[in-house]
């Protein structure tokens, strides 16, 4: 059998590895391999991107969602949250903002609001192009179909962020209730690359039931559909959820997986998450030495961030946007790198 660094070295040159490999890397739990894991990420993705990071301004446009996904805080079940929907003027105020702090990509995201219709989105969509078209227009609204994707394509929007969240359908079925199914999830990211989007997929680390089959499964898919971008961050609980008691997701195993996904995809867009930076202060940093390059720093409107509560804790829900994006331009500087005012569009895309 080979060694762990062998394997790395081999992911490294092959960009694949067969499903043993892969479960033999993702099992190992040798400090010495993920600090080599770590080096080989960063040197990767220096080589790609130098030390710049990308910054994306979150917008979370609505927490109402019709689903009822376990571990999520603002499942259609938690009566405790008090619902918001920010309007076409808000969203269109928190861009401008953002524009003037020097963000070139807006991150449209929300629960599965029923009030999104297409002409809604699409009107909003045309607007921020009109306004912003220098602007790359990102949504990550969940499932909806094919027709709706294609006009807010169609409308503007460039890229589409939809976390497979697992890609063993036996664990999906485990974080969510029956009337969601796997098999429309990959659907709906087929026909996302189909139409032309960047596409972001993802999971959470340390998700209740995850196995390291099922992670050798995300690898695989990651492998396969290639996406343009990969968010992952660790699981992190919210106390009026079913998995309420379980445990958060490890700091140790997401840097991990950040530096094998890095290797395995040099070019990919890889965001150092918010839940990372919640379950340890300089997991955002250590993040992008693990092989990050993108930072989504919030820019909803302070009064409503406490509601977009996802998990426990969540960090940064009073600052302002400004303040969020002086804080991250001061972390990347300390650890040698420099936020850009770019688009930062994937580089298969430019
Ligand atoms: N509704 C859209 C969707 O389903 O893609 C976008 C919003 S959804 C809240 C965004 C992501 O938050 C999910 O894909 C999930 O991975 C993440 N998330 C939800 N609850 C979480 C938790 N408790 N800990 C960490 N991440 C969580």
């Amino acid at each position: 059998m080979e060694s762990n660094m062998d394997l790395i070295n081999k992911l490294n040159r092959q960009h694949q590895l067969n499903s043993d490999e892969w479960g033999e890397l993702l099992r190992c739990n040798d400090e010495k391999v993920a600090k080599y894991a770590e080096q080989v990420a960063r040197e990767q993705a220096k080589k790609i991107f130098g030390n710049k990071i990308y910054v994306r301004g979150l917008i979370e446009i609505s927490n109402y969602c019709k689903n009822n996904c376990f571990y999520c805080g603002i499942r259609r079940g938690n009566t405790s949250v008090e619902r918001y929907r920010l309007t076409k003027e808000q969203i269109l105020a928190c861009a401008e903002e953002g524009y003037a702090l020097g963000f070139r990509t807006f991150v449209l995201q929300g629960g599965e609001d029923a009030a999104f219709t297409d002409v809604w989105m699409c009107d909003v969509i045309s607007q921020l192009r009109e306004n912003f078209p220098d602007c790359a227009i990102t949504l990550s609204l969940g499932e909806r179909t094919r027709e709706s994707y294609q006009a807010m394509y169609d409308a503007g929007a460039n890229r589409y962020l939809l976390r497979h969240e697992t890609a063993d359908k036996y664990h999906y079925e485990k974080l969510h209730p029956e009337e969601m199914s796997f098999e429309h999830r990959m659907e709906c990211l087929r026909i996302l690359k189909d139409i032309g989007y960047q596409v972001g997929c993802g999971f959470m680390v340390g998700s209740p039931g995850q196995t390291i089959a099922s992670l050798v499964k995300d690898m695989e898919l990651i492998t396969k559909l290639q996406p343009e971008m990969v968010g992952i961050g660790p699981f992190v609980p919210h106390h009026a959820t079913p998995f309420a008691k379980e445990e958060q997701g490890t700091v140790r195993q997401t840097l991990y997986l950040l530096s094998l996904i890095r290797i395995l995809k040099p070019d990919v867009l890889l965001p150092a998450t918010t839940s990372l930076g919640t379950i340890d202060p300089r997991g955002r940093e250590k993040g992008i030495l693990a092989g990050a390059n993108v930072l989504m720093p919030n820019l909803s409107p302070t009064a409503v961030r406490k509601q977009y509560e996802l998990y426990d804790n969540k960090i940064c829900t009073g600052d302002e946007a400004a303040e969020c994006r002086n804080c991250l331009e001061n972390r990347v500087k300390a650890i040698g790198y420099e936020l850009v005012v770019d688009r930062g569009d994937a580089p298969s895309f430019q």
